[in-house]
């Protein structure tokens, strides 16, 4: 505990009067010891807020409880500076919106809503005495405020000049001797203004041009990227250009590496190996010489056959949709018209997938006479004895079986990121108490070891992490964090994805896509110069800190953590990169000698605010779960449900954690101990198409409570009195049902045995 001056302040209008007793309220404060407790009227209000800033500098208050709303609603309203700590209680929304007055509050074998709000004050109390308001970290080195830019294609030249224009240095690495990446081997390109039916001119090379008259941007042709060590603010990159090896510093990274062609060898089947078919780059190539022909013979096509989504959208090869292949034959398919007016083109497809404007495009191919489109499934492809290909389609508009024959065929082959790995090992949980997972044993330049589960990655940043030298990737090679809410994080904390290498798109939307990966770079760099955190805890100073005199060295939190942010050294110390660090607290969760803890977030913390709930006796038949919800899905979800006024059950207790992640298994112990009969944890949704803001923060506390369960069952105890849930920012229905499906169960289950010992 600390030494604390606390003012309670409750809102007290005629819905919050209808509900509760505030002499009770105030009575409960007063237990808590606090100096101060006052009602008002409208307390979430500029008077409201006067109140309490009166007080503190009258009364030298410096923690404050709120019952009114959440801070999901009122976020920066009390804000008193970074010496008073203020916690905002949910009372409408966990009490009384949720709940049915008691009949009268003061009958204590029938009041459950004001237990239920005494309970909450106290636990707000209790959690600010054991908070420290967060000092911000000091940084030794100043920060760079360079933005490095991997990658000369039109994601990174685009970066690089967003990025340049707001200000910031730029240095751009580039492993071939020019520019322009793939888009400078294009002739031309989609139609990019109205009536969007005529293909435009490359334009690569204006940029190309800008990007060379740009003061702020250094660029490194033929040059690779060694190594990159250290954190976001303090990179230390080694760039390598033949045998000279040159050491720069950058706040933050851009890796825009792009894609590469699905490889056309695995697709037999649609008869590549054949002379006369050719993939579309091997078709773009072509067009760029200016000499479309038949590869066998060199003579002028009279019909030309595409196959669209050749390996795209087949689970066989790569189950997504490479976003551009339908567009790209539309325009191939042009082209060949205008060279060769008289040939015919068969476009053969699944579905077309032109979107937005791009159906006018669609639409003025269509409506050309020598274009054939037809829907089917490619049955067989095979060469006739003069070379001809024919092609076996189940037409799937006429239910028809059909050939079609063409003096030449191109398969519309897809996109893969450059981040993608063959025989990469997907990254998983790791640690001991995690599931299985691969082990890598190699051991970087610097002697820092890899973690079990480490990604081989592309060799393309080389970072002198623990983890693993590239960005982890999902299971087809995007480095996806969280696609959803953030869609250029990785999971490597300033190092952000641009275009193509995070997911197939045109020119048009990888323009786009990089004004948004430099934003990011840029806020990166500003957030990391305040000490301040990146998403999801945005502007959060608090960092975790080790007490490492106790530590074990038994490796959990540098194998847990999710963003790669602890190295270790050679015994397995933990080593923290706080820039790096998203504090998520997963760390926290992991240590088993509970020596991981932030000032405003810590093991110490949680154990008080869980002995600070009244257990009821058991004769009392009243009985306790604690609901730990991580405040990024879990709890706004329910906090949704409560101003739709769905009622849950009045025997949870609501805990809110930064990540089921941060849980540590001493809270569930002593959850037990104190005689909570039931415990649910209610977090994101993990695993391929994950949901969790932290990445495997939910999957791991699931394997945690695993293990919990497996020692509830060898006690002779119910493994249900432990459950964990996973949910979505959108479930407000579906929250309120499983804490009260969960209350009933526990109800049907009985009583904790350990309560009242
Ligand atoms: S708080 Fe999260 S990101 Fe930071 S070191 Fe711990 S596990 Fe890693
Ligand atoms: S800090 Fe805790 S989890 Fe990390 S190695 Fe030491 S004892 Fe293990």
């Amino acid at each position: 505990m600390v030494d604390i001056k606390l003012g309670v302040y409750c809102a007290a209008d005629d819905e919050v009067k209808n509900t509760l007793s505030l002499e009770r309220m105030e009575t409960a404060a007063k237990e808590e010891k606090a100096v101060v407790f006052r009602i008002h009227e409208n307390i979430s209000s500029p008077e409201g807020e006067e109140l309490i800033r009166k007080d503190i500098e009258e009364k030298g208050l410096d923690r404050i409880v709120v019952l009114d709303r959440s801070h999901r609603t009122y976020p920066d309203f009390f804000d008193f500076g970074e010496d008073i700590l203020v916690e905002q209680v949910p009372l409408r929304e966990w009490v009384i919106w949720s709940h049915d007055p008691d009949e009268d509050p003061e009958d204590e074998e029938e009041n459950h809503t004001q237990l239920l709000a005494e309970d909450y004050l106290r636990m707000a109390c209790a959690k600010l005495g054991n908070t420290k308001p967060p000092h911000r970290i000091e940084t030794e080195n100043s920060i760079s405020r360079t933005v490095l830019v991997i990658g000369g294609g039109i994601a990174g030249i685009r970066s690089a000049l967003n990025s340049a224009r707001a200000g910031y240095e730029v240095v751009l690495v580039e492993k071939e001797e020019r520019l322009g990446g793939w888009s400078a081997k294009f002739k031309k390109s989609f139609p990019s203004k109205p009536p969007y039916d005529k293909l435009t001119e490359n334009n690569i090379n204006s940029f190309i041009e800008q990007l060379n008259n740009e003061q702020n941007i250094k660029i490194h042709l033929s040059t690779i990227i060694k190594k990159i060590s250290g954190q976001p603010g303090e990179f230390v990159v080694t760039l390598q250009n033949g045998s000279e090896p040159e050491v720069i510093n950058v706040g933050s990274i851009i890796q825009a590496t792009g894609w590469r062609p699905y490889e056309a060898k695995k697709l037999g089947h649609l008869g590549y190996g054949n002379k006369n078919v050719i993939t579309n780059i091997q078709f773009e190539e072509m067009l760029t010489d200016g000499n479309i022909v038949i590869p066998s013979n060199g003579k002028a096509p009279g019909s030309i056959a595409f196959i669209q989504c050749a390996g795209s959208r087949d689970k066989e090869h790569l189950p997504y949709c490479s976003a551009v292949c339908c567009r790209a034959s539309l325009k191939h398919a042009m082209q060949i018209r205008e060279q060769y007016p008289d040939t015919k083109v068969y476009i053969l497809y699944k579905d077309i997938r032109s979107p937005g404007q791009y159906e006018l495009f669609y639409q003025a191919a269509q409506n050309d006479p020598g274009f054939f489109f037809t829907k089917g499934e490619v049955v067989e492809v095979r060469a006739s004895e003069n070379d001809t290909i024919e092609i076996d389609l189940d037409e799937t508009l006429l239910g028809e079986k059909i050939t079609v024959c063409a003096d030449m065929l191109v398969l519309a082959t897809g996109m893969v990121p450059s981040t993608f790995v063959e025989d990469g090992v997907v990254e998983s949980s790791g640690g001991e108490d995690a599931p299985d997972t691969p082990v890598e044993d190699e051991v970087p330049e610097d002697g820092k070891k890899m973690a079990s589960g480490a990604e081989k990655g592309a060799q393309i940043l080389n970072l002198s992490y623990r983890q693993g030298t590239d960005l982890p990737t999902l299971k087809y090679g995007f480095p996806d964090s969280h696609f959803i809410c953030f869609p250029y994080e990785t999971r490597r904390t300033g190092i952000f994805a641009a275009g193509t290498v995070r997911a197939p798109m045109d020119i048009a939307q990888v323009t786009n896509d990089a004004a948004g990966a430099a934003l990011k770079a840029i806020q990166a760099i500003e957030l990391v110069d305040k000490g301040q955190a990146l998403h999801p805890r945005a502007r959060d100073i608090s960092w975790p800190e080790f007490s490492l005199q106790r530590c074990t060295q038994c490796k959990r939190c540098t194998e847990d953590c999710p963003f790669g942010a602890l190295d270790e050294d050679d015994k397995g110390t933990p080593q923290n990169n706080i820039a790096r660090c998203r504090r998520c607290g997963t760390c926290m969760g992991a240590c088993p000698e509970r020596i991981i803890n932030f000032e405003d977030y810590s093991v110490p913390m949680g154990n008080d605010m869980i002995k600070a709930f009244e257990m009821p006796e058991e004769d009392e038949e009243k009985p306790r779960i604690m609901a730990f919800m991580c405040e990024n899905d879990a709890l706004p979800a329910l906090e949704a449900a409560a101003q739709k006024r769905i009622k849950w059950s009045p025997w949870i207790r609501i805990f809110p954690v930064r990540c089921l992640g941060s849980v540590n298994l001493v809270w569930i112990t002593n959850c037990l101990d104190a005689g909570y009969d039931g415990i649910i944890l209610i977090g994101c949704k993990h695993g391929e198409n994950y949901q969790c803001h932290f990445i495997r923060g939910s999957e791991l506390a699931e394997y945690r409570m695993g293990n919990i369960q497996e020692k509830l069952k060898q006690m002779a105890l119910e493994e249900e009195r432990v459950q964990v849930e996973a949910v979505t920012i959108t479930d407000w229905e579906k929250v309120p049902k499983i804490l009260n499906d969960y209350a009933e169960e526990i109800e049907e289950i009985g009583p904790n045995p350990f309560k009242d010992f």
